[in-house]
C-alpha cells in the first residue's frame, strides 16, 4: 500500500480508512460518473443501488473500477 490505513469517524462510527483511494473515489470510482447512477429514483442502476445497500449496511465506502453498463456523462 502507498499509505498505511488510518482510523477515523464516518456517519457516527470508528472505520479503517485507505488514504490514497479514499482521495481518489470521487473523481475515478465508475459509478460516481456515470449517466445511470440515478439514486433516489425509480430508474437507478439496479448494480449501483445494490453496492449502496450494503455500503449503509456495513459502513464502508466504495469506488467502483469495472462495470459492463458504464454509460458516460
Ligand atoms: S452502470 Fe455500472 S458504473 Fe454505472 S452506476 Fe451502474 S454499476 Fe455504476
Amino acid at each position: 500500500m502507498k499509505e498505511q490505513p488510518k482510523k477515523e469517524m464516518h456517519y457516527g462510527k470508528e472505520v479503517w480508512v485507505n488514504p490514497t483511494t479514499e482521495s481518489l473515489r470521487r473523481s475515478e470510482c465508475l459509478c460516481l460518473n456515470c449517466d445511470n447512477l440515478k439514486p433516489g429514483q425509480s430508474d437507478n442502476c439496479h448494480i449501483a443501488q445494490s453496492l449502496y445497500q450494503i455500503c449503509v449496511t456495513e459502513n464502508i465506502a466504495l469506488a467502483v473500477t469495472r462495470c459492463p453498463l458504464f454509460k458516460p456523462k
